[in-house]
């Protein structure tokens, strides 16, 4: 067993809980540069039979629609995002 005085131990929980942060703090300013990957809006579509609104990034003309299973052509006045309608 290890033997450790109180003071030390102290000391290497703060030291220890300092790395964490510090390392937690590089980890997501890295990831705020990173390249944004959001959903495009061109990948957005709204069933006009069912509303549904859903994400189908492979076509760009007619698309199925995953719940009634009816065809969809793509519409240009979908909701922006942030703004309420
Ligand atoms: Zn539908």
């Amino acid at each position: 067993m290890i033997r450790l005085e109180f003071s030390w131990a102290v000391a290497l929980y703060m030291i220890l809980t300092a790395v964490a942060f510090i390392a937690y703090w590089f980890f997501f300013d890295r990831v705020k540069s990173l390249p944004n990957r959001s959903i495009s809006d061109r990948n957005v579509w709204k069933c006009s039979i069912c509303t549904l609104y859903y994400i189908d990034s492979r076509n760009s003309d007619i698309s199925l629609c995953p719940r009634c299973g009816s065809y969809n052509k793509k519409q240009t006045n979908l909701p922006q995002k942030g703004v309420k309608s």
